[in-house]
């Protein structure tokens, strides 16, 4: 039986997956050497291919990791000598506050609820904040950020920069680069590709930030530091061994995706949770976060009443692969992802498959 993957990362491959890998080895591009042309000329065409599809400026360099949880350690060992400020709204989000601790920082938090009003207009945000650390759409809650709201926080502090998680967002939200300093993400979440790869949006105050921290003496990393970062860019190089057939893959569906066009994939986003969400809110289920304005349009937490076990098993035998609930929600909720690789007649037929459960 063929498997659909609703799982919220790594999820179902994106459908042009099998003819880019299959493409992929026909060309050695698992054996090429990332220092000679053929490489760069790939790093080039990522980052413009990139560049279009998310509106990136000229301001903000793209870098790579090796993964988004890494990026959150690189953004702190450059950006903060001593006050990072994290609004947190799940798990991820705590996760970059506690490695702000583990580094030696002195991070500060707010956390929002998922169940309340909440003003964004009450936060009060430090004057020492070297950086605003935020996440866009926190895949353990399904709680969304609006980011016109964080933006309008942000004035309380012109100096600060501010870093942004997109891994469960990107490509489908919004988001107004020349109002944000970093932003990264996976590309095992809405790029529908295996996990292995972050990318790191980094604009010059950002690095020039890291370099002024580096002249102080502050230990900002080695081969990571974000001066390393750049230089190499600079050549379109990397200091490491990348993951090449993951960057080659990444610009292969980035131009499926600006094939199709930006607009009609979040349109396809918003129509297909929008049905999600009508469903279980007429279901005896509910959405976790009951304040609308918040609600994940790409990563939907349903609250099932201590049924998860029994939900996830049913639709396995049936195909469906679907996410449990993230640490104490584990048996709690169920996850349902709403990616560009999920259509909306599976989408349908999974909706479906709750009427009979
Ligand atoms: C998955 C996820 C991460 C971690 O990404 P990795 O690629 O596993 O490092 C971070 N933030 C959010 C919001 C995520 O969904």
């Amino acid at each position: 039986m063929k498997k659909i993957y609703f799982t919220v990362g790594p999820t179902q491959l994106y459908p042009t997956f099998q003819k880019h890998i299959t493409l992929a080895l026909s060309e050695d591009i698992c054996s090429i050497s990332h220092r000679g042309q053929t490489f760069k000329d790939l790093y080039k065409n990522t980052d413009e291919a990139l560049r279009k599809l998310l509106s990136i400026p000229q301001t903000h360099h793209i870098f790579f990791t090796s993964s988004s949880i890494e990026s959150m350690e690189r953004i702190l060992q450059n950006t903060v000598e001593k006050y990072s400020f994290h609004i947190i709204s799940g798990e991820f989000g705590k996760k970059f506050y506690e490695f702000s601790t583990l580094l030696q920082k002195q991070p500060k938090e707010i956390t929002i609820p998922h169940d309340k009003n909440f003003l964004f207009s009450t936060i009060k945000i430090p004057k020492n904040t070297e950086i605003i650390c935020v996440t866009h759409n926190d895949t353990s809650t399904g709680i969304a950020l609006p980011m016109q709201d964080v933006i309008t926080i942000k004035q309380q502090v012109p100096n600060a920069l501010m870093a942004v998680d997109l891994v469960s967002s990107a490509p489908y939200g919004d988001i107004d680069y020349s109002q944000i300093d970093i932003g990264f993400f996976s590309v095992q979440k809405g790029f529908g590709l295996p996990a292995g790869l972050g990318i790191l949006i980094v604009n010059d105050k950002a690095i020039e930030k890291s370099q002024f921290l580096e002249k102080k003496g502050i230990i900002t990393g080695t081969y990571k530091r974000f001066s390393s970062l750049l230089v190499n860019e600079k050549n379109w190089q990397t200091f490491e061994t990348p993951n090449i057939l993951e960057i080659y893959l990444l610009e292969k569906i980035t131009k499926d995706f600006l094939k199709k066009g930006i607009e009609i994939i979040k349109k396809e986003t918003e129509e297909k949770a929008n049905i999600i969400y009508d469903f279980f809110e007429s279901s005896r289920y509910q959405p976790y976060v009951t304040n609308k304005h918040f609600r994940s349009q790409t990563t939907l937490v349903i609250d099932v009443k201590g049924e998860t076990k029994k939900i996830l098993t049913a639709f396995s035998k049936k195909g469906f692969i679907l996410g449990s609930g993230y640490g104490k929600h584990k048996e709690a909720h169920i996850r349902i992802a709403n990616f560009p690789a999920h259509s909306l007649t599976q989408v349908k037929q999974l909706l479906n498959e709750f009427n009979e459960l």
